[in-house]
């Protein structure tokens, strides 16, 4: 069959191969320690659920409208007034199928072909590959352990050309879980306000901070900067509702229009008994978030000091999120061999850095239990140690 040549273009997730063997090997009943997943393991907290269920039992079970329910836009202008004073009106928000469909919509409507779009690797697996099929050139700019894994205002500046239409911003970092202090966004917005381009603040992991380091959205600097920025986030990781598939965006109206134009034509409204969940987690008590965050710290300390005593590995201590990216340049092993090792030896999923553009580099989750944290440290502590 002759396919469009826009699937040519779009490569298959390397990792996929990886988390498919881990999921043959657990159905096997092999003892797998999986640290691949980009989700809580947590349950959706109990008042978020309900909220749907209430719904859902009124008869929330229609189309809606596509751009979302009208009391959860308000609520998120309202959220990002509270949260990051940004002042937004529900008309500036769109309600999305997560927060992937929120960067696809907007790829859509803004990207078309000569278009170059800024993604500092690592970057988000899926980044570059929504540039490619909106038809844009992804222009991927590496960084390293030097700076935090984290572009520098010269290195943005650098890279900008005529043609540049879009900066993606993602602190914190999937896959280094690393935040970008106020200093460097700072700088940051001050190149994107010169080169007149935009820049889309992907915020998906924005509650889960550790060590007081804080979360600054780049469009609260000022209004130049606000009138060039795109807001993206969701409810996966925050609220543990991955599987929800609920998302939004925040922006200038022009282009929450366009995105909720196509997303008419494409997906319609989001599920409408999940938006009443959303509104829960949004007005509900925060107290769920931060249990799961301390949840999080307390694991993510354990994993960072097992994995830094194991020589041969070295990683960076991040400040957000529920990943660790540690170098594994010193064994000599590329991300994909090692990872594949790490399973098929010892029984341990990891993915590897290829995906996020950073071969000399691994991702390991911490949203697991202590126990099978402790015991995969010791698998991999083991293969490292024979292996180097
Ligand atoms: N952005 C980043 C950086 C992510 O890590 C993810 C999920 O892994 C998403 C966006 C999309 O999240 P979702 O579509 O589940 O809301």
């Amino acid at each position: 069959m002759k396919l469009a040549n826009r699937v040519d273009q779009v490569k298959p997730s390397v990792t996929l191969a990886i988390s498919a063997k881990a999921k043959a090997m657990k159905a096997e009943g092999i003892d797998v320690c999986s640290f691949s997943a980009g989700e809580p393991d947590f349950d959706t907290p109990a008042h978020i659920k309900a909220a749907a269920q209430k719904a859902l039992d009124e008869g929330k079970t229609k189309y809606g409208p596509a751009a979302g329910e009208p009391k959860l836009r308000e609520v998120i202008a309202h959220k990002l007034k509270r949260d990051l004073n940004l002042d937004y009106k529900s008309e500036n928000v769109i309600v999305t199928n997560g927060g992937k469909h929120s960067l696809f919509n907007l790829m859509m409507a803004l990207i078309e072909p000569g278009d170059e779009v800024i993604i500092p690797a690592p970057y988000w697996v899926s980044y570059p590959e929504m540039v490619t099929i909106a038809g844009g050139t992804p222009v991927i700019v590496t960084t390293d352990a030097s700076t935090g894994y984290k572009i520098t205002a010269e290195q943005l500046r650098q890279s900008i050309t005529p043609k540049t239409k879009l900066f993606v911003l993602n602190s914190p970092s999937n896959p280094t879980g690393m935040v970008y202090s106020p200093g460097e966004i700072e700088a940051l917005a001050k190149v994107i306000v010169e080169a007149d381009i935009l820049v889309v603040s992907d915020e998906i992991y924005e509650k889960l901070l550790y060590d007081g380091a804080k979360h600054i959205s780049i469009g609260s600097l000022g209004t130049e900067i606000f009138s060039r920025t795109i807001i993206s986030n969701g409810f996966a990781k925050g609220y543990s509702m991955t599987g929800w598939r609920l998302g939004y965006l925040a922006g200038p109206v022009d282009l929450i229009k366009a995105t909720s134009n196509i997303q008419s034509h494409s997906t319609s409204n989001v599920c409408t008994f999940a938006q009443y969940g959303a509104i829960a987690a949004l007005e509900g008590s925060q107290d769920c978030v931060e249990e799961m965050r301390q949840a999080f710290a307390k694991r993510r300390e354990v994993m960072f000091a097992r994995i830094n005593s194991i020589p041969g590995l070295s990683c960076e201590k991040p400040d957000g999120a529920f990943y660790l990216f540690p170098s594994i340049s010193e064994t000599g092993l590329k991300s994909l061999e090692f990872c594949s090792k790490l399973l098929e030896e010892y029984q341990v999923a990891s993915i590897p850095g290829t995906a996020f553009g950073a071969d000399n580099n691994i991702r390991f989750s911490y949203a697991t239990d202590m126990t099978t944290i402790e015991k995969g440290m010791d698998r991999l502590e083991k293969f490292v140690r024979l292996a180097v």
